[in-house]
């Protein structure tokens, strides 16, 4: 399968994921199973530009309405990365809580987590790309940060 196809499967399960998780949030794990095979497969460094369903979705999608201006340069420091794992981090901590993850767990709730922390991030990405760059959000996203260390 040529990367391009893939790329287009990945940005398909973003905006699948987005719509249908919405009612049933457990396909948000979907997401999760992906990055989880990449990284299985040895394609680490490979994610962000191949293979991340939002990441695709910003570069097929969202890049035909960004301005596609430069990313400020206080959105490519390492202040502003650990200020977004620090928030991501709260965020993730709050929902496993606040979904009642802790007491018992299921894939139901395990999917609502991931659905949360899918929607709440491209809240922030996708406005973003309409006001900056179509991977602007890439800049402090903590997962392909941590990724491409
Ligand atoms: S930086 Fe984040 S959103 Fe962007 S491609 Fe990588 S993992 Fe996906």
């Amino acid at each position: 399968m040529s990367g391009k196809s893939i790329r287009w499967i990945s940005a398909f399960v973003y905006g699948t994921v987005m719509v249908i998780g919405w009612w049933y949030p457990v396909v948000a794990l979907a997401v999760f199973l992906l990055m989880g095979l990449a990284l299985l497969a040895g394609k680490r460094r490979k994610w962000c530009g191949s293979y991340c369903p939002r990441g695709s979705f910003l570069d097929l999608v969202m890049k035909r309405i960004s301005p596609k201006k430069p990313i400020p340069r206080w959105m490519t420091g390492k202040r502003i990365w650990y200020i977004s794992i620090a928030v991501f981090l709260c965020m993730f901590g709050f929902q496993v809580v606040a979904s009642g993850l802790l007491e018992s767990f299921s894939w139901k709730l395990m999917g609502k987590v991931a659905y949360r922390m899918c929607f709440v991030t491209s809240m922030v990405a996708l406005p973003l790309a309409l006001w900056r760059n179509h991977r602007a959000w890439c800049s402090i996203c903590p997962v392909g940060n941590l990724l491409r260390r």
